[in-house]
């Protein structure tokens, strides 16, 4: 079926927002993304990419733009805290694309967002709206109703087909698609890899590192997360071991200039997050439906936040060409997905727990992974690099 004369809204032009306008798009619908921020964000850290949403996104015409600004890992050194020498190395690289069809890659979140952003000027049927100021939906007999405020200050009425809040863990319109819509839970003990902005040059490859070492997993076996309650002193203990302290100049010394060929290097400002998760009963009502963060923001454990929005945004599209209407396409889209992203949510979890484990139970925890081997994750998650969207 074609969606050519239908016309979709979606709220976030984040991963899933984006990669839903694609994915509709390709199938000839109208769609209009709102997004209350001027640009695309460019805010973010590294993102895993699994080989089943890589294959998603290449079939949306991503293939080069991602192959050329992300990394494609040989391993993960995982540590135990302290540790001088990892206890395994999870093989990546060539085993993860024989195994699952697709290479696993990490990538900068700002450059998937810039390259979704950069895949959607290749169609006319979407437009997307940034620095919108605020927006409402209008009750309406058939479809939805919007009125927008956009960028300039003019109000404009739209109407079409469905709404889809792609808008994150505090989703304007998540509380209109289940009366019991909880607030976004802030879990006590988390931590969050500080967000950084993205560096001028494009993330590349290089060299010189030899096999990529990702540091993500190193960091959380050996930093064991603070309390919500610590989280100031850890800011300050991460900036004080990062920024050295400006030395005072004396009164008649000129300012230190940076020795030739020594260019000072500008340090990226770290902001360490607060985590959130979103746990809603319903994910529609009506013809508004919920997709990504907003319907289900999970902890970052097994790094999916990105991978999920990106499967969700590739069953939802052609269910809301393809059913009658909108509210069958939500309520068929819920039933495919929630056990997938409870059981991927309850995965990672159980990962921040054991991730964090206090001696001696550490103890033992190293010696399952170690025991598990380079080649254990392989099997053990084949559910979740492998799985195939299309139902
Ligand atoms: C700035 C930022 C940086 C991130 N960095 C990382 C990272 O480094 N590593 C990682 O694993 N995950 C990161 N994440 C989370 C990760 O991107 C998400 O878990 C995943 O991509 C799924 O996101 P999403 O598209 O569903 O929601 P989000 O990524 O939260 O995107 C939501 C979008 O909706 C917009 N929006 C919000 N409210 C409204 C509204 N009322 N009207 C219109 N637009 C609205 C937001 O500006 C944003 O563009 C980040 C998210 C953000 C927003």
């Amino acid at each position: 079926m074609t969606g050519k004369g239908r016309t979709f809204y979606i709220a976030g032009a984040g991963i899933s927002g984006l990669t839903l306008a694609l994915a509709l798009a390709k199938f000839g619908a109208n769609v209009t993304v709102l997004e209350h921020n001027p640009a695309v964000s460019e805010v973010g850290a590294g993102l895993q990419i699994s080989p089943n949403a890589r294959r998603i996104l290449d079939s949306l015409g991503l293939e080069e733009a991602i192959a050329a600004n992300s990394l494609e890992p040989t391993g993960i050194d995982l540590y135990p805290p302290r540790a001088k020498r990892p206890l395994v190395t999870l093989e990546l690289g060539a085993i993860m694309r024989e195994r699952f069809g697709a290479p696993y890659a990490v990538m900068h979140r700002a450059d998937l967002a810039d390259a979704l952003y950069k895949a959607t000027g290749r169609f006319a049927n979407i437009d997307i709206l940034f620095g919108v100021r605020s927006w409402d939906t209008v009750p309406s007999a058939r479809g939805i109703s919007l009125s927008v405020e956009d960028a300039s200050g003019q109000t404009r009425s739209l109407r079409g087909d469905a709404l889809i809040g792609a808008d994150g863990v505090h989703s304007k319109p998540a509380p209109a698609c289940s009366a019991a819509h909880p607030p976004p839970a802030r879990p006590r003990r988390s931590a969050h890899p500080p967000a950084l902005r993205r560096p001028r040059r494009p993330h590349r490859p290089r060299p010189r590192l030899g096999p990529l070492r990702s540091q993500l997993p190193r960091r959380l076996l050996s930093a064991a997360p603070p309390p919500a309650d610590q989280y100031r002193p850890l800011r300050r203990r991460l900036r004080s071991r990062r920024t050295p302290r400006p030395r005072r100049p004396s009164p008649a010394a000129p300012p230190p200039r940076p020795r030739p060929g020594h260019p000072r290097r500008r340090r990226p400002k770290l902001d360490p997050r607060p985590l959130y998760t979103v746990d809603s009963p319903s994910w529609h009502q009506g013809n508004i439906g919920l997709i990504g963060d907003a319907a289900h923001a999970m902890l970052p454990f097994r790094a999916r936040g990105a991978a999920m929005g990106i499967e969700d945004a590739a069953v939802l599209a052609p269910l809301l060409i393809n059913e009658p209407n909108a509210e069958a396409a939500f309520a068929k889209f819920e039933a495919l997905r929630r056990p997938r992203v409870e059981r991927v949510a309850k995965v990672s979890g159980s990962n921040g727990k054991i991730f964090h484990l206090p001696r001696p139970l550490s103890t033992a925890r190293n010696l399952v992974i170690a025991a598990q081997g380079p080649r254990g994750h392989l099997k053990r998650l084949s559910w979740l690099y492998g799985h195939d969207v299309q139902p």
